[in-house]
């Protein structure tokens, strides 16, 4: 749904969901505007309190019990997902097994990661004992996007409850049902904390009010165009942000790499969820010597996909349905700038299904190079060693993942050192995006911050830094009672000191 309604039009009360597959419309559900955000955010941050004033057991039971509960209504949710994003039902359900992992570890290591601890004081502070906490902000607003609409999100919904903070939450408005769900199922699984987390349905104009809410962070994934506006907003209060945004990822092939693991992980990388993935294949730079040999085995493993919306297809219809343009644009574009199309081309492009296309000989210049694709496409370009191979993956403005084959892991890991990317796989595809203890984010276009892992608990906390003295100190440099020669002591025999460390 595009939010297009003039200031001065009565507001839409509902908007409706199709589904991407049969256009068919799915459900209604209200757009909230600013007072039923801002409503949500007052709610969450009076319940907040209480939340973080649990002991940190306790949280991670409540935690553990909503995901106990999401696993038990696994067939649902993942009914849900696959019917707003037209997915088929085994991804949908592969997604909320990777969601239940992510919770389960953010709920059982909260307290480990975030507790307070002592840290070393240097020669002039030995009379202090210092230590540091990480504190929950207080109420963190999450917008999402519709790709992964429970696994994307949850990478913050789920990291910021855990560290203590309320959540409202604005799904995709493709995907509205899935965060419905999601807030349901926890108000069920955690009774007595109602508004912890709240999740609030629109377009544009509600994240609009979430991030103008005076919510204490606001984590943003989808596009960098939206992210770019949506920081604007948040500067004008200093709300803290994090952007997960595209990714143009890049899978490096070298001579010695085992080619057959190599097509099946890029095809699987580039098609699965109809390449609507950040992470997703979208380059392949192979070494001159094993290019042909890997196009070869790409295709025949391609070649064999047909999307579908029927049980057992390998991937199913664009979800967006806007999307389908910006691919046949990209292929398009390619092939008449000289690329030449091994597998499919501009007639693969079929909404609302695009069938696999692959592409070599692309110039780097190409859009289908340089801006994130989201389609079912990927090129395979020759480079004539491992160096030239890194320098055309880093030469991009987005750097999310990455990848590298290689016969040797450790050589892999070695190349994937010298790529710019928050996450590579070595002789596997988005293999970070399963590992919960794996922070995961980017830089440039794919934004900054990082969700999972530690980092991503942190990510939804402040931190609180605290001295206690523990005796007077002999020399007291912080007061008007010392004399200018004792203080003129201590600075030449510090000076004495840093002269000779
Ligand atoms: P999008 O930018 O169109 O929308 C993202 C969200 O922002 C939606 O909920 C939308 O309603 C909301 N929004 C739109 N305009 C807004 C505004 N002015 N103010 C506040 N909120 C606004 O992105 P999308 O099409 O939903 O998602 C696809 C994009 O997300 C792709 O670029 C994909 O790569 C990226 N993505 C990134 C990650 C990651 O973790 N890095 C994960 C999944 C998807």
């Amino acid at each position: 749904m595009t939010d297009t309604t003039p200031a001065t039009a009565p507001r839409a009360t509902t908007f409706t969901t199709y589904s991407p597959a049969t256009g068919e419309p799915i459900a209604a559900h209200p757009v909230n505007g600013p007072e039923e955000v801002s409503g949500a955010v007052a709610r969450a941050r009076t319940v907040q309190a209480g939340w973080a004033a649990l002991p940190a057991s306790r949280r991670r039971e409540h935690l553990l019990r909503w995901k106990k509960a999401l696993a038990a209504d696994l067939d649902t949710v993942a009914r849900t997902i696959a019917e707003e994003t037209g997915k088929p039902a085994g991804d949908a359900a592969l997604e909320v097994v990777l969601t239940l992992e992510h919770l389960g570890w953010a709920a059982r290591n909260a307290a480990r990661v975030l507790r307070r601890r002592k840290v070393g004081t240097g020669l002039f502070t030995v009379h202090q004992r210092a230590s540091l906490v990480h504190r929950p902000l207080g109420v963190v607003g999450v917008i999402g996007p519709w790709n992964y609409p429970l696994y994307t999100p949850m990478g913050s919904i789920g990291y910021a409850l855990a560290a203590g903070n309320a959540v409202v939450f604005k799904p995709s408005e493709l995907t509205p049902g899935t965060g419905v769900l999601l807030a349901e199922a926890f108000d069920a699984a955690v009774p007595g904390h109602a508004g912890l987390l709240t999740t609030v349905t629109g377009a544009a104009s509600t994240g609009d009010a979430l991030a103008r809410s005076g919510v204490d962070k606001l984590a943003f994934t989808g596009s960098p165009g939206t992210a770019r506006k949506v920081m604007a907003v948040c500067a004008e209060t200093l709300t803290p942000f994090l952007a997960e945004c595209g990714g143009k990822d890049a899978v490096i092939v070298t001579a010695d790499a085992d080619l057959a693991a190599a097509a099946d992980a890029i095809v699987w990388g580039a098609l699965s969820n109809a390449g609507q993935t950040c992470a997703g294949v979208e380059r392949v730079y192979a070494v001159r010597d094993i290019h042909a040999a890997l196009c070869e085995r790409v295709v025949e493993r391609a070649e064999a996909l047909r999307p579908g919306a029927e049980a057992g297809a390998p991937y199913g219809p664009m979800t967006l349905p806007g999307q389908v343009a910006v691919v046949e644009r990209h292929v398009t574009g390619a092939v008449s700038a000289g690329a030449r199309a091994l597998l499919g081309g501009p007639e693969s492009v079929r909404a609302p299904y695009v069938a696999p296309v692959v592409l070599t000989g692309v110039p780097e210049d190409a859009a289908a190079m340089t801006e994130e694709t989201f389609g079912p496409v990927v090129a395979i370009n020759t480079v004539a060693d491992v160096d030239e191979a890194v320098e055309r993956a880093n030469a991009s403005r987005y750097a999310l993942g990455a990848a590298v084959f290689c016969r040797s892991g450790r050589a892999g890991a070695a190349i994937a050192a010298r790529l710019r990317a928050g996450a590579v796989s070595v002789n596997s595809v988005l293999g970070f995006a399963a590992v919960p203890a794996l922070p995961f984010g980017g830089s440039q276009d794919s934004g900054f911050g990082r969700i999972h892992g530690a980092e991503g608990l942190r990510a939804f906390t402040s931190v609180q830094s605290t001295t206690v003295q523990r005796f007077t100190p002999p020399i007291a440099l912080t007061s008007f009672a010392v004399p200018a020669a004792t203080r003129e002591r201590a600075v030449r025999l510090a000076q004495a000191l840093h002269r000779r460390r």
